[in-house]
């Protein structure tokens, strides 16, 4: 959590004022971007030649405008005590703000339990796939589709077999979170689905009954990895990106043209592998407290299933009546890569990036240069209108059960507020244009907050009385508080080996 201080105040026109004091930029991760981004730019675009992909230079900005009263905000009036508000506008960006994330997280796991997961048990199924598919995955992130397909068939033809059903006879139904990082904020794309446990049948008037499932045993399980292996692999072959030859499989060389294709993929490559992509160590290893890679938590436990560093989990299940670990789990899920909590600097002036969960061999930090740690940053940016949540079955937007098996979820309190719940998760787009704010951003920015409640008197509503956005506007006031008119200042590029 941010700072937070409130202080009452008198704005120009004479209102008793409240404002909140976010200060983002005294974060170690701010900091860290704030000085150094320039730098990495820089030197990411020298040593390969290429321009580093726009969006990942839009998110480096919008992250250091994010919670920045210079750079513009909304007023607020409460309706009973006339209090104002100060509200900096957030970057909702989806790579590694840690506050616009967890924002993010609380409203897509209510969303999801309120208005998409049906009262019916849920298991959880994670599939990691072999580093290389990693690899190809950050690459060509429209395999990701084809291959979320593979396994939604498969786990839907086990539940339809659990439950004793053809194909034509049952429904299953399942959330998809693509999940793009491990606990070291490590590029590890990996897919947490969300499973109904069981299927919908039809009655003879066409009410939709569930039929639960029991769990899959260990060797079912298993079954059902080889299958999903089989399946992927055959995929992929047929879409020209692996090459079997001599009995051999091979990632097929990607069409390496392209400015995006020369920055990115060591990029990518480097956050999947924990090695540091360009710079003066390029190649070694993230130096680590303890110096060793880490094991997945889950392996060798029940219901986990290993084949040729792919693995299948499925011993998370949440019954039916259970919404709150329900919510805890779709929390999880959509947790953001990073907080500021685990960034530090030593006194070296490294980064030190503790682990969520230390390692098996007890490493708790990770050690890296700042350039380094901006790799790492850039490497969890998603690319723009890559959806990273999927429906399926009977939840898939377009389903003609699924109005019927969804939860209708607490009522909306009032109607504005109902378009901007499901559109504030993370499967809308994120708009574009970084210096032109128009009016419906600003209102579904606004949503963000509670506007039912007064944080003066608690129990006053707030309405929007006016967006500043132009400079000398923004001058005026937050000079008139005693805030300081000017956004932070920024790094400028250095030379590599000055970090
Ligand atoms: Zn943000
Ligand atoms: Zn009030």
């Amino acid at each position: 959590m941010r700072a937070t201080a409130q202080q009452p105040q008198r704005a120009p026109d004479g209102a008793p004022l409240h404002y909140e004091r976010h200060r983002p930029e005294q974060t170690t991760l701010y900091r860290l971007v704030q000085q150094h981004a320039a730098s990495f730019i820089a030197h990411t675009e020298a040593s390969t030649g290429a321009e580093l992909p726009r969006f990942i230079k839009d998110e480096f900005d919008a992250f250091l405008e994010c919670g920045i009263l210079a750079h513009g905000f909304l007023r607020l009036r409460c309706c009973e005590c006339g209090h104002d508000k100060l509200l900096a506008f957030s970057c909702k960006r989806r790579g590694f703000c840690p506050s616009c994330g967890a924002r993010r997280m609380s409203q897509t796991a209510a969303h999801l339990v309120d208005h998409v997961i049906p009262h019916v048990p849920v298991r959880q199924w994670v599939l990691s796939l072999p580093i290389p598919l990693r690899v190809l995955m950050a690459a060509q992130p429209e395999l990701v589709t084809p291959v979320l397909q593979v396994v939604q068939r498969v786990l839907t033809r086990h539940l339809l077999d659990a439950a004793g059903l053809q194909a034509d006879e049952g429904y299953g139904g399942a959330v998809t979170l693509i999940q793009r990082f491990g606990s070291a904020a490590n590029l590890n794309i990996h897919l947490h689905c969300l499973v109904l446990d069981g299927v919908y049948r039809c009655d003879a008037d066409g009410v939709p009954g569930f039929i639960e499932a029991g769990a899959p045993t260990d060797d079912e399980l298993s079954a059902l990895l080889h299958t999903i292996i089989a399946r992927l692999m055959k995929m992929l072959t047929r879409r020209g990106v692996l090459v079997v030859d001599m009995g051999q499989t091979y990632l097929a060389e990607p069409d390496a043209d392209g400015e995006e294709a020369r920055t990115l993929r060591p990029l990518q490559a480097a956050a999947v592998t924990y090695r540091i992509a360009f710079g003066p160590r390029a190649g070694q290893k993230v130096l680590t407290l303890r110096g060793a890679l880490p094991r997945e938590d889950w392996a060798r436990q029940p219901l986990c299933a290993d084949i040729d560093g792919f693995s299948l989990h499925a011993a998370v299940r949440v019954e039916a009546h259970d919404r709150k670990r329900l919510e805890q789990l779709c929390r999880y899920i959509t947790r953001p890569a990073l907080s500021d909590q685990r960034v530090q600097l030593n006194a070296a002036g490294q980064v030190e990036l503790k682990l969520k969960t230390p390692w098996r061999d007890g490493t708790t930090h990770l050690v890296m240069s700042p350039l380094e740690f901006m790799q790492r940053l850039a490497a969890l940016v998603p690319r723009p209108r890559l959806h990273l949540i999927r429906f399926h079955g009977v939840l898939a937007p377009n389903a003609k059960l699924r109005a019927r098996v969804v939860p209708q979820g607490p009522q909306v309190q009032e109607p504005a507020s109902e378009g901007a719940a499901p559109a504030e998760c993370e499967v809308q787009t994120v708009p574009t244009g970084p210096h032109r704010i128009g009016w419906a951003r600003l209102l579904k920015r606004i949503f963000d907050i509670d506007m039912h409640h007064c944080p003066n008197c608690g129990v006053g509503e707030l309405k929007i009385i006016a967006a500043i956005l132009e400079r000398h506007v923004i001058e005026k006031i937050l000079t008139h508080l005693g805030l300081d008119p000017q956004p932070p200042p920024r790094g400028r590029a250095r030379e590599a080996g000055q970090d």
